[in-house]
Parts: structure tokens; C-alpha cells; sequence
């Protein structure tokens, strides 16, 4: 088995916080690579969103990012379909008293860039916390059918504790962060924030796959096809978890594999 083409080991990164001056262009491409991955996550064939499920997002770098607006889908997405969003502003309602499960949507208004923009989508926060981390430029929200399978069983995220696939390891990180139910909005991004603490303190870095109890995934990443290969290699492992268990259950990969993988 030859994986070492594989690995994709993450650059170094020098963070800024808030750069002064963020080029026109910049940001046009930015939202041009959000808008591709966008298209590409809302692929029929990819099984990986249908309707308006789903939501992305890419960080600019100056304390603002590009979140999918509330209904849009992912497939045919255009430039009106994202609006500029102030981290701060959005992260702030995580613990406004103000701000309730009902009323979230309309309060996230208040974190938009441009006040006319429409309406951010629900789970701008969970965008908010997941690209906190200087590593993580690009955030794939979606909910793949195989891994629904799972996610929506009794097993929930557990069978993804344990890999038995060296590329899974390779794409979605050695250990993978998750999260128990969730009402969508505060309550998940709540739930988020506690998580990604927790897989930070452990592991020292972000995770790059997230794990939402019947619910759905998260790719964190740092360029947009990174995103797309966490989201369909995490849609891959779930479909091959649940052929496995008609061959008498996965076979995990023993501890000595790991010392070859980038995981
Ligand atoms: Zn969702």
C-alpha cells in the first residue's frame, strides 16, 4: 500500500490578526474558491446536501468572513448567495443573554458587514468558532447520507473513534472531534465551542473533521479542495463502516500503522 503521495502534512502558519488593509482582489477570490467548493459539496452525485442543507464559509483574514445566507443551495450558489460577517460580532451572541434558539436568526443581523446583506445562516457561529483557529481558512457544513446513516443510529459518532482506513487517517486527521444533539443554531454552536476547546487541549491543534450526532459534518481546512476531500473522504469511510458490518465489522487499523500516516 503506497501512501506516501498521500500525505498532506499542514504548512506552517504565521497569523495576523487583523491585517490592515485586505486587497480587493484578495477577497474576490477568496469568494470565487468558496463559491467552487460551494458547487462542488452541492453535487447530486456527491450525496452530500440536497435543497438548503448545508453552509460554507472562508476566512478574509482581517477579523470578517463569507458565510452562505440563510436558504440558499448549495449547488447553484452565486456571490448573492454569501454575506461578509463580523467574527467578533457573531461570537459575541454565544453568551448575549439577549440571544435565545428563536430569536438567534435575527440577531445574527447584527453581526453582517453590510446591514442590507440578507440574513447569515443559522450555524454562523459554528463558522465563527471553527475558523477562530489561524489554521482554518475554509469550513464545510453539510449532511452526507452515509454518514447520517450512522450518525442517526444508535451507534451515533462512536464507530469513528477507531479507524480502519489509512486514507481516512491521511484526510480526516487521526482523531476526529464530535458532538452530542443539538437544536441547530445556538445550541450546536454552544456544543461546538466546548468540543473544539476540548480537542485543542488534547491535541494542540484544530481537528479537521467534526462529527454532529443526527445531524451531519463539518470540514475544517485549510483551502477549499482540502475541504472538499475531508467532506467526501468522511462520506467515504462512513459507506465503507457500514459495508464492513455486513463482513463481520471493521477490521481497525493496529497501533503500529499510525506511526506511517499523517493523520
Ligand atoms: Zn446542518
Amino acid at each position: 500500500m503506497e501512501l506516501e503521495g498521500l500525505r498532506c502534512r499542514r504548512l506552517p502558519v504565521v497569523f495576523s490578526a487583523r491585517p490592515a488593509i485586505i486587497p480587493r482582489m484578495k477577497i474576490s477570490q477568496q469568494l470565487q474558491s468558496l463559491i467552487s467548493l460551494t458547487h462542488d459539496l452541492g453535487r447530486v452525485e456527491n450525496g452530500l446536501a440536497i435543497t438548503g442543507e448545508g453552509n460554507t464559509s472562508a476566512a478574509l483574514g482581517d477579523g470578517t468572513f463569507w458565510v452562505k445566507v440563510s436558504g440558499a443551495s448549495l449547488a447553484g450558489i452565486t456571490a448573492r448567495g454569501f454575506c461578509r460577517v463580523d467574527a467578533a460580532r457573531a461570537l459575541a451572541l454565544l453568551d448575549d443573554p439577549r440571544c435565545t434558539e428563536d430569536n438567534t436568526g435575527e440577531l445574527l443581523r447584527g453581526a453582517l458587514v453590510r446591514p442590507t446583506d440578507p440574513r447569515p445562516s443559522i450555524e454562523t457561529m459554528l463558522h465563527a468558532l471553527c475558523l477562530a483557529d489561524p489554521e482554518v481558512r475554509f469550513v464545510a457544513h453539510t449532511h452526507p447520507l452515509g454518514l447520517l446513516r450512522i450518525l442517526c443510529s444508535r451507534a451515533g459518532t462512536a464507530p469513528f473513534r477507531r479507524h480502519c482506513y489509512p486514507f481516512a487517517v491521511v484526510t480526516c486527521g487521526r482523531h476526529v472531534a464530535t458532538v452530542g444533539y443539538r437544536n441547530p443554531g445556538l445550541a450546536l454552536a454552544r456544543g461546538v465551542r466546548t468540543e473544539l476547546a476540548r480537542y485543542r487541549r488534547v491535541h494542540g491543534h484544530a481537528p479537521r473533521l467534526l462529527l454532529l450526532a443526527n445531524h451531519g459534518v463539518v470540514a475544517l481546512a485549510r483551502t477549499a479542495p482540502e475541504a472538499l476531500h475531508i467532506s467526501l473522504m468522511a462520506e467515504k469511510w462512513a459507506q465503507l463502516l457500514d459495508g464492513a458490518h455486513q463482513w463481520g465489522g471493521p477490521a481497525h487499523l493496529p497501533a503500529h500503522a499510525f506511526q506511517h500516516l499523517n493523520g
